[in-house]
């Protein structure tokens, strides 16, 4: 007989866990509470890693389809204060790819079947599956059963909001002040992708516009006429939060993925990145081991440490974005930083030619 899995959560980590298990010949039920996948949402960026994953499990990024949107490599990204003084002018690296949530969600569920309006109450009840997978995000009642509640997620003092407007933008980049921050990317030929954040105990009731306006709308022009823009509805404001540090993801045949593992500030873009890396490893460590038992280790030892020190990265990301004392120094050497490095522009050979 098959082996078979249960996977709670049709986000980004259950869905890809989903696919790299089912490409390795697992039977998979994933199991999912809300009634469909979401049909809105803002844009992803997408690091190489990620890209090489969605690969390995069937999901062809480089067709640019509907949702996903690449910026070749050498499109300018900078670094402002509120006044609108240029700190940093950085040339990219490498090939930017973004994806919208939903554009993301609808590729990698293709072929997979979700039981939605299906919540696990108690995950440790499952009993009749190899292997459960916490795919259940920042709030993970698997983690909960799993670790108790020492372990739910811990609220990093912020909140923010974000949204994509229609039509491009001259310049693109974050404004970093005092407990504030305010970034402007790319999701396509003819869109805008902005997020802001402020230090913040809770989240703010609507309407969202006149928060923008109160905290951002001094700021410089590039700030002022992005938020012109914003629409009311279609704004998306929530407090950020970050998985405290377990000593293991998984226990006995149950193992976590995604946010339920190492929910991380926003900061660094990576939280669906490394989901998607999580899903395509546990698949094929299980596959590859002689036991579940051995594939859960296998798992455990390839993925924790790394996204662990990506939760403390993007933390202290956000604390330098947002510094109160010893910003001006920060500014200083950021400018410094800016005028002394000039980064070799390189293709990333990953990515296929445009
Ligand atoms: C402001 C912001 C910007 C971001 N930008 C980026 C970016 O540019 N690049 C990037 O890589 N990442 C980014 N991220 C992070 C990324 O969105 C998350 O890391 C990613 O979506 C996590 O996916 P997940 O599948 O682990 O969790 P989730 O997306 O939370 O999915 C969990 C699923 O489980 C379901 N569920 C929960 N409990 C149960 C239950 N008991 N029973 C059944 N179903 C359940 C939920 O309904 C949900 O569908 C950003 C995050 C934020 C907040």
């Amino acid at each position: 007989m098959g082996h078979s899995a249960v996977i709670i959560g049709a986000g980004i980590g259950g869905l890809s866990t989903a696919r790299a298990l089912t490409r390795h010949g697992w039977s998979v039920t994933v199991v999912e509470q809300a009634a469909a996948l979401p049909t809105s949402g803002t844009m992803l960026g997408m690091w190489p890693a990620a890209m090489r994953a969605l690969d390995d499990i069937g999901v062809d990024a480089s067709r640019r389809t509907d949702g996903w949107a690449h910026i070749a490599a050498g499109a300018g990204t900078r670094l402002w204060t509120p006044s609108g003084r240029m700190l940093m002018t950085a040339p990219g690296v490498a090939d930017l790819n973004l994806v919208s949530r939903p554009a993301l969600l609808a590729a990698l569920a293709r072929d997979i079947d979700v039981s939605f309006n299906t919540q696990v109450v108690d995950p440790g009840r499952i009993d009749d599956a190899e292997l459960v997978v916490g795919a259940d995000g920042t709030f993970s009642r698997t983690r909960q059963r799993m670790f108790g509640d020492r372990f739910r997620a811990r609220s990093l003092g912020a909140v923010a909001w974000r949204g994509t407007v229609k039509g491009a933008v001259a310049e693109y980049g974050e404004t970093w002040a005092p407990g504030a921050l305010f970034g402007i990317t790319p999701a396509g030929p003819d869109a805008t992708n902005w997020y802001a954040c402020i230090r913040a105990d809770q989240t703010f009731d609507g309407p969202h516009l006149p928060q923008l306006s109160n905290h951002f709308g001094s700021w410089h022009r590039g700030v002022r006429e992005l938020i012109d823009r914003i629409e009311e509805g279609a704004i998306l404001h929530h407090g950020l939060f970050e998985a405290p540090k377990l000593p293991s993801y998984t226990t006995g045949r149950t193992a976590l993925v995604g946010d339920a593992a190492h929910a991380m500030a926003p900061f660094l873009g990576r939280g669906a990145c490394e989901a998607i890396v999580d899903g395509t490893t546990l698949g094929r460590s299980v596959a590859q081991a002689s036991s579940v038992e051995a594939g859960l280790a296998a798992f455990d030892k390839e993925r924790r440490a790394r996204t662990q020190r990506l939760v403390l990265a993007s933390r202290l990301m956000g604390r330098f974005a947002m510094l109160d004392a010893g910003s001006g120094i920060r500014n200083a050497a950021v400018g410094t930083a800016g005028r002394l490095v000039k980064p070799r522009q390189r293709r990333d050979p990953t990515l296929p030619p445009h």
